[in-house]
């Protein structure tokens, strides 16, 4: 198949789709310079004197929050504050889609906002959102910046004392139920699944794949292993790719 006709199929299988999910991974994000975690060149993998005693993953899990919170915060603070990060294509393109009616919602691993910055309002987080942020002990939701702007090293509610911890899923801590619920509606029905920016080896992603039987798009700079049971394969970026679909 040449270019054009992928995107001619591309164009079909949307016009045909009665249900459209967008699932994206760290692939998404890293065309805003927001690094993939697991990649080569990711965040974990960046060592750091300051860090460097720490298993990359130990620094943002339960464990480190519940036992170190000063180096979790400091930590969290200085990696994880993408307050000044724009979306790029890919985002808008996805909530231009939304709008015109062409997308159902957005399973995203992602802990970035930047869907709902570029205008998605059917967005599942799988793993939270660093844009979230609520008291350990009342449960009283802060705002998206609180944790970066807060005074002391380690951010604490007003109300009761306690430590605000940002809604992101820690290693060592489960999916966000209310997440995971919202992601399986939208997959209830759907009829045709793009799947963007990740090379699905990591639950839920290729979970959510391997138990879809409609029809298969996936956009990744990498080969996946899902990519025979794909009708459609691009390797281009996801802006450019979904910049081909006609609105
Ligand atoms: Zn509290």
């Amino acid at each position: 198949m040449t270019q054009e006709e992928k995107y001619e199929k591309l164009n079909r299988l949307i016009a045909e789709s009665k249900k459209t999910v967008f699932f994206g991974g760290a692939g998404v994000s890293t065309e805003s310079g927001i690094p993939d975690f697991r990649s080569k060149d990711g965040l974990y993998n960046v060592r750091d004197v300051q860090f460097e005693q720490y298993e990359p993953e130990y620094l943002l899990s339960i464990d480190c929050l519940e036992n170190e919170p000063e180096v979790f915060y400091e930590f969290y603070r200085q990696k994880l504050e993408t307050s000044g990060i724009k979306p790029n294509k890919a985002h808008y393109r996805l909530a231009e889609m939304e709008k015109a009616g062409k997308l159902a919602g957005i399973i995203t691993q992602n802990i970035d906002g930047l869907h709902q910055k570029a205008g998605s309002v059917n967005v599942a987080e799988t793993h939270g959102s660093t844009y979230r942020n609520y008291c350990m002990r009342c449960g009283r939701r802060y705002p998206a910046d609180y944790i970066f702007k807060s005074k002391t090293p380690i951010p604490k509610c007003p109300e009761c004392g306690d430590i605000v911890r940002p809604d992101v899923t820690l290693y060592g801590e489960m999916l966000p139920e209310d997440q995971i619920r919202k992601a399986d509606r939208y997959m209830i029905g759907a009829e045709l699944l793009i799947v963007g920016g990740t090379s699905l080896t990591v639950w839920p992603a290729a979970g959510y794949v391997s138990r879809f039987d409609g029809h298969l798009v996936i956009i990744n700079r990498d080969a996946t292993e899902y990519d025979r049971a794909a009708e459609l394969v691009f390797h281009e970026s996801i802006g450019e790719v979904l910049s081909h679909i006609v609105l």
